[in-house]
């Protein structure tokens, strides 16, 4: 299915490219010209020699990747037209992670609208996602099954601290994405009330630092490392790492640690289970299906591009609600990091 839109952008193996602009967005390869929708590693990649995204997402990549990750950097400001050749681009807030932005490129009446990450509900360490009229939404589909509906982030962390109270003795070790879930979590924590020292992996600290620098306040934070004898110190404490740390030695080293997870796919009991989670938080930096049926709906756009995840389940809602929708079976965006 070939449409006039696919003028503006289409899939390449690089990524979205934009043919009358010369450039990429999120590509998954070295480019000359890309822009960036937010720092998760799968969209924002090093080596490419020019790149747009707002300022924190470019303050992002610089601090995972180094500030000579590009060549060339130019920050977007939210709703700033910047002009590429003959295209019109602009960076709408995605209400995924700090910086994250949806990108809409408009040429020759057309506006399409790619959204990469994103979620409608209240985050309080991101801007808020807009909805922007367009012709083509280009959406992801990380949750695009019915089964999937997020509980309020609020309840999950209220299991949390009531958890805290049953388990005075015990570290609570809790599995975060170190780019946007770890903060969000701490955040909450605090928005809850939780008012202790916050425990975490050195993984997540140069990130910590750069939210609370942009005003982002996430209380008190101590570093995650048990010296000889101090194990006490973090009976009853709340410790935050990177998935990854939860392989290895580090997590045995605190008191009887309980295990706990915040992820979307926590919804599914057999994945807990199978990481030896004990206390899965299901909180989501991605919309669920309730949010992308109503998003798609609100914008109500002529055509929906399906990116990645579970593309089919949502390509056929819209077919049944007589919205043209596609697959663009791109490849290199891991849906696996919520
Ligand atoms: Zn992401």
């Amino acid at each position: 299915m070939a449409s006039r839109f696919e003028d503006l952008l289409h899939p390449r193996p690089e990524g979205l490219y934009c043919p009358p602009g010369d450039f990429y967005i999120d590509p998954v390869r070295p480019v000359e010209r890309a822009l960036i929708t937010h720092g998760h590693a799968d969209h924002a990649r090093p080596g490419h020699s020019h790149v747009m995204a707002t300022g924190q997402t470019l303050d992002i990549m610089a601090i995972r990747y180094g500030a000579d990750h590009a060549r060339t950097t130019q920050p977007a400001e939210y709703g700033e037209i910047i002009d590429i050749g003959d295209v019109s681009v602009r960076f709408h807030p995605a209400g995924h992670v700090l910086g994250s932005a949806q990108i809409a490129v408009e040429w020759q009446g057309m506006r399409i609208v790619a959204s990469g990450d994103y979620k409608p509900r209240p985050d309080p360490t991101c801007a808020a996602f807009e909805p922007v009229d367009c012709d083509v939404f280009i959406t992801e589909a990380t949750f695009a099954l019915p089964v999937f509906r997020h509980p309020e982030a609020a309840s999950e962390i209220a299991r949390l601290l009531a958890s805290l109270r049953r388990n005075p003795d015990r570290a609570h070790m809790i599995g975060a994405y170190s780019l946007g879930k770890a903060q969000r979590v701490i955040r909450l924590l605090r928005d809850a009330g939780y008012s202790e020292p916050i425990y975490i992996h050195g993984a997540l600290e140069k990130l910590c630092t750069y939210y609370q620098s942009e005003g982002i306040d996430l209380g008190e934070l101590k570093p995650a490392t048990v010296a000889n004898g101090e194990k006490g110190q973090f009976a009853g404490a709340v410790v935050l790492g990177p998935p990854s740390a939860f392989g290895e030695a580090w997590v045995r080293r605190f008191p009887d640690p309980l295990i706990s997870f915040a992820s979307g796919w926590m919804s599914i009991r057999q994945r807990a289970r199978q990481r030896g989670v004990e206390l899965p938080l299901i909180i989501s930096d991605h919309a669920d299906w309730d949010e992308l049926i109503e998003t798609i709906e609100r914008i109500s756009p002529q055509e929906v591009w399906v990116t990645h995840g579970r593309e089919e389940a949502l390509v056929r809602w819209c077919a049944m609600n007589d919205i043209l929708a596609r697959p663009l079976h791109m490849v290199g965006y891991e849906d696996e990091a919520d």
